[in-house]
């Protein structure tokens, strides 16, 4: 699913397993919808274990 993500909460995100994946380049005001703050941040596709099974890289 893509979510407007600050920078923060991205980076929080894929430290707990997630793929997060920039879509856009352009740094926007946001309102992100992890910390629910208005912020400058962008679009992220955001993948994990709980939408897909197959899983190609494991740590
Ligand atoms: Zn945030």
């Amino acid at each position: 699913m893509t979510k407007l993500l600050c920078k923060p909460c991205a980076v929080d995100l894929a430290a707990r397993g997630k793929t997060v994946k920039p879509v856009a380049q352009r740094c926007e005001k946001i309102t992100c919808s992890e910390c629910g703050r208005r912020r400058f941040g962008i679009t992220y596709e955001v993948t994990g274990r709980a939408t897909r099974k197959k899983e190609v890289t494991k740590k």
